[in-house]
């Protein structure tokens, strides 16, 4: 029986004063959750959050991270640099990291959406430090809407997991997260279909299944994220291939977040 894992996506959201009273509210409403429960500050924010939530049930993801420990890389944030802070996850790929946003076919220089760059490939480079370095990845996946309309949707999703997981080990996969995100639906308000989010972290656990083996699929947690509101979540966890949630603009409420690890 896997375990339910909720996490919030913060975003670029909360101050670190705001980040420490929300962390607050959620350690003082929490003191025994049902399922594993998890929040992603900004960098800055982090290991005042962490610090906050320290010996609490809940833990702390970075948003990104880099594959190299330290040394001549502006602007970014290593595994090793993050588990110091006071991480214990982090997300990797999101599809706003990926420069992959809903609005694309609204945008007149698609290339300033890719701004931040991430890859399958960089995906991969990323999770497999993550794990050397003792963090657990929550691997985002997920399609734009114009590969849905196109009917590419399962083609493009088993191939982001095909790439993220490349060299990593079946034990690995047992224990990370993979978080399938709907790119049209993330912070729009349309919620996927329960039903379909299922199928489609059907489709993630079969390519797992492909790229491993039965025990390794029904070991990985795979989680929906896109739009999971207090009043859709219920629905949504409890299909049977949906072992969580990754809540982006929901998570910076504390009731709402809170409504939605009640409904697990
Ligand atoms: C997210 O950013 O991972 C996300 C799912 O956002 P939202 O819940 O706001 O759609």
């Amino acid at each position: 029986m896997r375990r339910k894992v909720i996490f919030g996506n913060w975003k670029l959201n909360k101050t670190v004063a705001e980040g420490v009273a929300l962390a607050k509210e959620l350690r003082a409403a929490l003191p025994n959750p049902k399922c594993e429960v998890g929040v992603a500050p900004t960098f800055l924010a982090l290991n005042a959050v962490a610090e906050a939530l320290k010996g609490s049930p809940i833990a702390v993801a970075g948003q990104n991270c880099f594959w190299k420990e330290k040394g001549a890389y502006t602007s970014q944030i290593s595994p090793q640099y993050l588990k110091d802070a006071g991480a214990s996850h982090v997300i990797i790929g999101h599809s706003e990291t990926r420069g992959r946003f809903g609005v694309e076919e609204s945008v007149e220089d698609p290339d300033a959406l890719k701004v931040f760059g991430d890859t399958d490939a960089s995906v991969n480079i990323k999770a497999r430090y993550a794990l050397e370095n003792g963090l657990v990845p929550i691997i985002c996946c997920g399609e734009l809407l114009s590969e849905r309309k196109a009917g590419n949707t399962d083609k493009v999703v088993s191939g982001q997991i095909e790439g993220a997981l490349k060299n990593i080990t079946a034990a690995q996969v047992a224990g990370l997260v993979i978080a399938y995100e709907p790119v049209w639906a993330i912070g729009t308000g349309e919620v996927c279909a329960s039903d379909e989010a299922d199928r489609v972290c059907g489709v993630i656990r079969a390519t797992v299944a492909r790229l491993y083996d039965q025990a390794t699929a029904e070991a990985v947690r795979i989680q929906y994220g896109g739009s999971v509101k207090p009043d859709n979540a219920k629905e949504l966890l409890s299909k049977p291939n949906i072992d969580g949630a990754l809540v982006g603009g929901a998570s910076l409420k504390a009731a709402d977040f809170l409504g939605i690890i009640e409904a697990v």
